[in-house]
């Protein structure tokens, strides 16, 4: 009997979107189509390595019904039994949804709907050209009843068991009034070879010819060519070629880059791995993420979820990897464990940060898009490839306090355009370019005309723990512990060493008023134009990371820092004036309240108690 069920409550939401939005290529509802009849195939021709009962002629078949107005494509893949088609179909069943949806949203309004297939659920774009939808289909290897699935799109779907004999499923689209031209032989035709011409499984559709004497024949054609794209050569291989395999492999969007590898030897295989152009939509939704790089041994496709082939900061890369010497009938979890893996792993790995060193050298103008897209997930590798990281680091650019906002410099290119007399490196970790420029830390760097470095992504602060050094120059953060710098340090450390002892009473006096709060108070040769600033000892978190962690509920070691003053700054003149006359008086506690106010303002932390901020403002004010 059927049953008539709601679709879960984002399906209908996704399905408004996909119904309701202006589309600029309906076309791709074919190419997900034929991609998820080609995964099913993918998927029985698997299972089949260890039956032999389910060996046969792998194949996508498509017709078509104009009367009818009907499109279908059958496939004898692995087919779904009720559960799954109800758990495939009429749930959204991966986690991340709702931040998915917002995302389709933006994806929409920037008018790049060909990407709802990065979202997981390609299947609905049949609704951009169909009325109603039918998916008739019966599991391969299981003895559930075949199913029919259908749905006009609108909140609800039918499902009944039927009598269905062959293995597989079968879509079948009744194709809108006004979608004329997908019930067109030449336009199906067409599609196939632009999208899908790659799939290594027959993609047939029936061709009906009027003979001369006026009777038909039907003759079944093969549309695809079925070349598997990374085994040929690669001179041959157009960039329309590619940017339709790439459309494949991450529906939608283009490649950057296009990186083949041919291994030879004891571990043999062919590799073609594509860079995206942008950040595909998905990469940070782990759930609904097709991890990287498909594998296939000799042509079968054993995975697309294999963690084992590139390491997680490359794991924007798409493309196919093709082994030749790894064993086909084992377990996908034992194939991980596979030390020839390992090896393809470190190959591709080693061949990937090459190429993008290359890139680096000949086309910056290419290689900073590429950054502004994936340097942050790249990064993230000098952390976890303690085996590549000298490499990562020749690779990671910045902004700088000396470039323009958004202008991005390597490590290297920091050097070059070190003075002489410099011997560090300098960076300075804050939540944004703004906060970082505004830092009193910074003053000392400008006026002896040093670059600063800008982190200001989170990521940057892990990071640097793992940066030590690089090109033998130390990486330094301007604002922790002691500062550093060159140039006659003898006499600058003694003239602050005088200027300290002058200055006891008053750093006593501050520390006293502060001591729940900071771990020290001394004097600076850090500041120029400011009266003071927060510093963290050298080994500390920074207080943006501080924060993040408490916002995350994790952890957060509390560190207190250290507060710097100026000694040549007026106000740090006028406040040891009053300690000089009165140390009791309540200027001086009002003045120490807001400097250390003050300090905390400029490099972006709140203050703990604006009112009394505000109050001793005032005071001073009158
Ligand atoms: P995706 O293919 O990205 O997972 P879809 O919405 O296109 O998302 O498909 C949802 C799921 O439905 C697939 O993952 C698959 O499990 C199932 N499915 C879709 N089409 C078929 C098919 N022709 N044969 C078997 N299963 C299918």
């Amino acid at each position: 009997m059927a049953e008539t069920m709601q679709f879960k409550a984002e399906v209908k939401q996704l399905l408004d979107l996909v119904i309701h939005s202006l589309y600029s290529n309906p076309d791709i509802f074919l190419r997900e189509l034929i991609a998820n009849a080609a995964d099913a195939v993918d998927k029985a021709r698997f299972a089949a390595l260890t039956d032999d009962k389910l060996t046969r002629d792998w194949k996508i078949d498509l017709t078509i019904d104009k009367e009818k107005r009907l499109l279908s494509i059958t496939d004898n893949g692995i087919g779904m039994t009720a559960e799954e088609v109800k758990e495939n179909i009429g749930t959204i069943a991966k986690s991340g949804t709702k931040a998915f949806l917002e995302n389709l949203k933006d994806a929409q309004n920037a008018g790049a709907p060909e990407l709802i297939g990065q979202f997981g659920v390609g299947f609905y774009s049949a609704f951009m050209v169909a009325d109603e939808v039918v998916i008739e289909t019966r599991r391969s290897g299981s003895d559930a009843p075949a199913v029919r699935w259908s749905s006009n799109g609108t909140g609800e779907y039918t499902i009944e068991e039927i009598k269905r004999d062959e293995v597989g499923t079968t879509i079948t689209l009744h194709i809108k009034g006004d979608k004329d031209i997908y019930l067109e032989n030449w336009k199906i035709s067409e599609i196939v070879r632009k999208y899908s011409d790659f799939i290594e499984y027959p993609i047939t559709l029936p061709f009906t010819k009027t003979n001369e004497d006026k009777t038909t024949t039907v003759e079944v054609r093969t549309l695809n060519s079925q070349k598997a794209i990374w085994l040929r050569n690669s001179s041959e291989v157009t960039a329309e070629e590619h940017e339709a395999f790439f459309g494949h492999l991450a529906h939608g969007g283009k490649p950057l880059s296009t990186i083949n590898i041919n291994a030879e030897g004891t571990n043999e295989f062919k590799a073609l791995i594509y860079i995206p152009e942008e950040m595909p939509f998905n990469l940070f939704m782990p759930d609904l993420q097709k991890k990287g790089l498909q594998l296939y041994v000799k042509r079968v496709f054993i995975t697309d979820n294999c963690e084992a082939l590139v390491p997680d900061y490359l794991r924007f890369l798409r493309g196919v990897v093709d082994s030749s010497d790894l064993p086909l009938n084992v377990s996908r979890e034992i194939l991980q464990e596979n030390p020839l893996l390992a090896q393809i792993k470190r190959s591709i790995t080693g061949k990937v940060l090459g190429e993008l060193k290359k890139m680096l050298e000949r086309d910056p103008d290419k290689y900073k898009k590429f950054f502004k897209e994936f340097g942050k997930i790249l990064k993230e590798g000098i952390h976890l490839d303690i085996t590549n990281q000298e490499k990562i680091k020749d690779l990671v650019m910045f902004e700088s306090m000396n470039g323009q906002p958004g202008e991005l410099i390597t490590l290297k290119e920091y050097i070059n355009a070190m003075p002489s007399e410099q011997e560090h490196i300098y960076y300075i970790i804050a939540e944004s370019r703004q906060l970082a420029l505004a830092s009193p830390a910074l003053e000392i760097f400008r006026s002896k005309g040093y670059d600063v470095l800008l982190m200001t992504d989170p990521v940057d602060e892990f990071i640097m723990q793992n940066m030590m050094q690089y090109d033998k120059k130390y990486l330094k953060s301007a604002n922790k512990g002691e500062l550093e710098i060159e140039k006659d340090p003898d006499a600058e450390e003694k003239a602050l060493e005088e200027a300290t002892k002058q200055h006891q009473a008053l750093l006593d006096y501050i520390f006293e008023k502060l001591q729940d709060k900071l771990s020290a108070v001394r004097l600076t040769r850090r500041l120029t134009d400011s009266a003071c600033c927060l510093v963290g000892e050298s080994n500390s978190i920074s207080p943006q990371l501080e924060r993040l962690l408490k916002a995350m509920n994790q952890p957060a070691p509390e560190s207190k820092r250290v507060l710097e003053l100026n000694p040549n700054h007026p106000v740090v003149e006028v406040m040891q004036k009053l300690i000089a006359e009165d140390p009791a008086s309540e200027k001086l506690a009002q003045y120490t309240e807001l400097l250390y106010g003050e300090a905390l303002l400029t490099e972006g932390s709140p203050l703990p108690d604006p009112l009394a901020f505000v109050k001793n403002v005032s005071a001073l004010m009158k």
